[in-house]
């Protein structure tokens, strides 16, 4: 027998122990040829203080097996604890997060019979990159980061995953309609690489319409590719729809490691009773088997477990008078599955692993451009308790021969000058300097920001933060405001 594959594994909180222990006994019955190293992590590691979950010498087996089979975590409620999971994809640079969603009909109740859409999520970027601000009394803000060569990432492996399990179309999901920066680079990117792909059809949608076709008409879908919090939040509305969020596992892939887990948390409340539905981080560890280059154990684990849910063998989620046959618990469940290893379904078409399974998508040496940056003003973010027309009047005269103020905006809308007595105020708002037209120098100096800043606080007016107005290749990097 050849040499067993190391595999980090951590059995986690509520449900996760017994749902990681059926698991391993079915995989390692079925024949997985695996070393478990084990790691704590997650609400014990939290609650002795260690902020990320996970303690420093965890890493090490992280590191030297790049392969971690997790089982769902609890984050201990209120602030200071970091999601663990947010950080080992990103340490690991675990950037494409994959869900295949299936419905399982008739066997598992659904409103969608026909559902196999495969949701590949960005992983590191946008909201997640947890970066928060109180600004004002009032205002709060969270930073959403999209960069391109994370962009090009990720779509290019959810095109490399249709090309390679022959799937026929790449769906986006954006809202570049109103995030056309961010949003709009994502579409964008989309685009570029959707046409080096001339066999597999491409289509975008706003994600609102898109989200509410994916619940409504889910067979429509094929690969759907999108940012994080589009992703987060629609797989698990896809992995519901299809029957359960019990059903679904995920693999978090990246070019030094990759990480199996089921998609649903730690559901504590089910814990220790024998009742969770173990099928989510199997299927994980099916994806993990592959993964490893153990496709025929994958195989054998998935036509069995196939097998089982068709037999009606269900745990409680998945449980329906006149559909199902028995309602079994966790273990039960999983020794209906080890009974019916070397099985082939009977209504569900089997599962065969082939080669590509085998193959890992790797990402390509990215090209990085550089472009002429000029920096032609800025905004200055204020804290101003009165009105628009007093903060401009103080401010309205902030500017030079070289650049001037244009406009005062709160929460992105205009107020100052002629703003509207309607528009709702509040205590954070936005003064926007530019660089005069027609000036032979089109760049505002840091040091004349610096001085602009100067300005504020001899007038005692607080300013919380700048964003400089820039513009690359000549192409505007800002929005304009709404009114301006
Ligand atoms: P959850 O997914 O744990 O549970 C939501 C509900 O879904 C449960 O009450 C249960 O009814 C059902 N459910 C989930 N998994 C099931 C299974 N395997 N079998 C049967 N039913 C199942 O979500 P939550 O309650 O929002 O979160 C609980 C904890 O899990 C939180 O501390 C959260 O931070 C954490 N969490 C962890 C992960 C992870 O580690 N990957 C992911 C999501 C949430």
């Amino acid at each position: 027998m050849s040499t067993k594959v190391p595999i980090t594994m951590a059995r986690g909180d509520g449900i996760g122990p017994e749902i990681m222990d059926v698991t391993l006994e079915v995989i390692l019955a079925a024949g997985a040829n695996i070393e478990i190293e084990e790691i704590e992590i997650g609400e014990k590691v939290y609650l002795r203080g260690i902020s990320s979950g996970i303690e420093e010498s965890s890493w090490d087996s992280l590191l030297k097996t790049k392969v971690f089979l997790k089982a769902p975590i609890t984050t201990p409620q209120g602030g200071g604890f970091k999601s663990l999971n947010v950080t080992v994809r990103k340490t690991l640079g675990l950037y494409a997060n994959i869900r295949p969603t299936l419905s399982y009909f008739p066997y598992v109740a659904t409103k969608h019979p026909i559902m196999d859409v495969v949701i590949v999520r960005e992983n590191e970027e946008d909201l997640y990159a947890g970066i928060e601000h109180r600004q004002t009394d009032e205002v709060y803000q969270t930073l959403k980061l999209i960069s391109r060569p994370g962009t090009e990432k990720i779509v290019r492996y959810a095109f490399e995953y249709a090309k390679q399990y022959g799937r026929k179309k790449v769906t986006c999901f954006t809202k570049d309609n109103i995030m056309k920066l961010t949003d709009g680079l994502f579409h964008k990117v989309f685009d570029e690489i959707a046409a080096e792909y001339p066999d597999i059809e491409n289509e975008h949608w706003i994600v609102d319409i898109g989200a509410a076709k994916l619940a409504d008409t889910p067979e429509i879908f094929d690969v759907i590719v999108l940012p994080n919090l589009y992703g987060d939040i629609l797989s698990d509305v896809a992995a519901q729809i299809a029957g359960s969020v019990g059903l679904a596992g995920s693999s978090n892939i990246g070019d030094h490691g990759a990480m199996f887990e089921a998609i649903h948390g730690s559901a504590p409340r089910r814990a220790g009773m024998n009742m969770a539905n173990p099928s989510g981080l199997l299927l994980g560890a099916i994806m993990m088997l592959n993964h490893i280059g153990q496709s025929d154990i994958a195989e054998k684990v998935h036509n069995a477990w196939l097998r089982t849910i068709e037999d009606g063998v269900h745990t409680y989620d998945i449980f329906k008078e006149g559909i199902s046959k028995e309602k079994v618990g966790t273990k039960e469940f999983a020794q209906a599955i080890i009974a019916r290893i070397g099985q082939q379904p009977v209504h569900f078409k089997p599962v065969v692993y082939t080669a590509n399974d085998r193959q890992e998508i790797k990402s390509r040496p990215l090209v990085r451009r550089t472009y002429k940056k000029q920096t032609i003003g800025v905004d200055v973010f204020v804290m101003w308790k009165g009105t628009p027309s007093e903060l401009g009047d103080k401010i309205k005269g902030f500017g030079n021969d070289h650049y001037s103020f244009r406009v005062i905006s709160n929460r992105g809308q205009k107020v100052y000058p002629n703003g509207r007595p309607e528009t709702f105020i509040t205590d954070h708002s936005r003064c926007r300097f530019l660089v005069n037209d027609g000036q032979s120098n089109p760049e505002m100096s840091h040091n004349e920001i610096i001085e602009l800043l100067q300005k504020y606080s001899n007038d005692g007016i607080d300013f919380i933060k700048i964003e400089n107005l820039c513009t690359f290749d000549g192409e505007k990097g800002f929005t304009v405001i709404q009114g301006e």
